[in-house]
């Protein structure tokens, strides 16, 4: 293969050329010379999904040093809702480099995490008096969620659901379900984790939402017992796990319960947060308000933060020193998160998410009554899912869904993978895309189903 002459892009953001251009394989000779100096420097444990060496990326593309341009439909996993160096952010960002970049929140306070913190107690749900605290990782929050909440009620243990995710941090290890690559050989886990059966409608026999929280509830009281819980903790829309939307009424029956027996509700919002949806946060679709609402992903434009969010009365009983962080709230993912929420609110990103949602859902239907490998298309906003299946059992197909993202992959489009079963391909668009490169990246994926 040919090196390919082709300048190295350093500028990225929305005015790169948007379009799907292949000039070398993938992966091309530079990135294959990057690949290869991480397969030497870089530990094993951390993988790769696409074999290609990133040089920049904004809208809705994703560059690399061979000169690619490849339609970015994940987000870096649901993170760049405003897309990548979103001009506010880029601004917002370079300004506070220039000030300061970091003093310590809990040393010397700055008003950039104050301000997150006051945004976030208005955007979530609910209108009772909220506080919020900031840390680094999605993982990091929920450590510090379950942490509240026992504090809180004086209780230990916390319920987790199949096929939650939920970090990969050694407590947050214990709550998420799947083994491979999440868990095995890592324990031993953290104790007082217990996981209670989903609603999860294409497998689960067609229970209504309002039965399968009572099968869940029944396994909670049998298995654990509301005196000695501390909270149950739930993706509103599970990510990792499947892009599993549960029933309706589901959520509200488990909120009711928690509420009724002293049990905090947790959601794990960290994938479904922040416009994602169609919606600041999933748990709006269903109308519950959550005790503790965990944040990360997609707050700040790719900067690292995270958040738990909540109650007063909740968040305010730990005491001083007892949360916190040397980097939590870090000053520059401060500045990020405010740039990036003004961004979602003056671009009308929440409308986008739904109209993305809306192209999403009617070309993967469309695809799956044409073909009854795909045996379910779910999700909301632009966070969409299909899930493969061999037809005539309905058994999970693995092996198609890597091949079909394979295919996405050589073909300039990345797509992401999840579910327990490893049979799901999830769709996790920037909101800035635009509607011709979402199109032709579903064409792609396609013409991959087609092919397999
Ligand atoms: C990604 C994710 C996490 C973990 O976030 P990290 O920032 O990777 O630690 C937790 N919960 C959910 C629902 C997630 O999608």
């Amino acid at each position: 293969m040919t090196l390919v002459d082709t300048p190295v892009i350093t500028a990225g953001g929305p005015s790169l050329t948007q379009e799907r251009r292949l000039v070398t394989a993938i992966p091309g000779p530079r990135s294959q010379e990057l690949l290869a100096r991480k397969a030497e420097a870089v530990a094993s444990g951390v993988g790769h999904t696409l074999p290609i060496s990133v040089v920049a990326a904004g809208g809705g593309v994703i560059v690399d040093a061979d000169g690619n341009s490849l339609i970015d439909l994940g987000s870096g996993i649901a993170v760049t809702g405003v897309g990548n160096s979103a001009p506010r952010v880029v601004e917002a960002v370079t300004a506070q480099l220039h000030s300061f970049t970091h003093t310590c929140f809990t040393v010397s306070p700055y008003e950039g995490y104050v301000a997150v913190a006051e945004k976030l107690n208005e955007l979530t749900p609910g209108d009772h008096v909220k506080r919020s605290a900031l840390f680094n990782s999605g993982a990091e929050a929920v450590e510090n969620a379950v942490k509240i909440a026992r504090h809180f009620t004086k209780k230990q243990a916390v319920v987790a659901f199949d096929h939650a995710y939920h970090g990969r941090t050694n407590l947050t290890m214990g709550l998420t379900a799947k083994n491979i690559p999440y868990k095995s050989g890592f324990g031993p886990f953290a104790s007082e984790v217990y996981r209670a059966p989903l609603s999860y409608p294409f497998r689960d026999g067609g229970l209504s939402g309002a039965e399968a929280a009572v099968r869940a509830i029944s396994v909670i009281e049998k298995q654990v017992g509301a005196e000695n819980l501390a909270a149950i903790i739930i993706e509103p829309i599970q990510g990792e796990g499947g892009f599993i939307v549960p029933a309706a009424g589901f959520l509200p029956a488990i909120v009711e319960w928690c509420r009724a027996n002293d049990v905090v509700f947790i959601a794990d919002e960290v994938q479904t947060g922040f416009a994602r949806t169609g919606a600041w946060f999933a748990s709006e679709h269903e109308g519950i308000v959550p005790d503790l609402v965990v944040t990360a992903k997609g707050i700040a434009g790719g900067l690292p933060l995270s958040a738990v969010t909540g109650r007063a009365e909740i968040m305010d009983s730990a005491m001083a020193g007892g949360l916190g962080g040397t980097y939590g709230g870090n000053p520059l993912a401060c500045a990020a998160a405010l740039a990036t929420i003004e961004t979602y609110e003056d671009d009308g990103l929440i409308d986008r998410a739904r109209e993305i949602g809306a192209v999403l859902i009617g070309r993967l239907n469309a695809l799956r009554t044409a073909d009854p490998r795909v045996g379910d298309v779910r999700g909301r906003g632009a966070m969409v899912a299909m899930e493969l299946v061999d037809p005539a059992s309905g058994a999970p197909d693995a092996a198609l869904t890597s091949a079909v993202a394979a295919y996405a992959h050589s073909n300039g489009v990345v797509v992401l993978t999840c579910g327990t079963y490893g049979n799901v391909i999830r769709f996790l668009p920037p909101l800035t895309i635009s509607d011709e490169l979402l199109i032709d990246g579903l064409s792609v994926v396609a013409e991959g189903l087609k092919h397999a």
